[in-house]
């Protein structure tokens, strides 16, 4: 199985940026991000949480390089200083920093010889994700960005 695809993605027109110069939206709008990760980026971003970066990682480095070990990794383009989500889903995080979040970050508890199995779980890790985003409160969290951010 290759790599996953990471490109630039634009937020507000929803598709991939293709030609930067001739884009017509502005860079603090779009996102590297994982085919994958799509959908979870344009839930945040509908709850007022901009992203920079949103990516899986197989952690297949170290002493066991055969073993995937899946990840996820969700970079906000505002730093915070509350938890904006609430509680979040089993295996997320958030990802401090100098007292702020700068992350929202997976980290599974299983590993996989098999990469399509890893890739597997990455896609039920993002479908949990997106349903959990989806019974979060929009005007709440784009209140809480507002008021927390710097
Ligand atoms: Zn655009």
């Amino acid at each position: 199985m290759d790599d996953l695809q990471v490109r630039d993605y634009c937020v507000q027109c929803k598709k991939p940026v293709t030609d930067c110069a001739k884009h017509e939206h502005q860079i603090r709008h779009s996102v590297l991000a994982d085919d994958v990760m799509l959908g979870i980026v344009d839930r945040l971003y509908d709850l007022g949480i901009a992203t920079v970066m949103a990516i899986c990682t197989f952690n297949r480095t170290g002493s066991a390089p055969d073993i995937n070990h899946p990840g996820i990794i969700i970079q906000l383009s505002e730093q915070v200083t509350y938890e904006m989500l609430g509680e979040l889903p089993a295996g997320w995080a958030y990802g401090w920093k100098d007292g702020k979040v700068f992350s929202l970050d997976f980290n599974d508890w299983c590993t996989y010889i098999d990469i399509s199995e890893a890739m597997t779980r990455i896609n039920a890790v993002v479908g949990e994700f997106e349903a959990y985003l989806d019974t979060r409160d929009a005007e709440g969290t784009r209140a809480i960005m507002l008021l927390t951010a710097d």
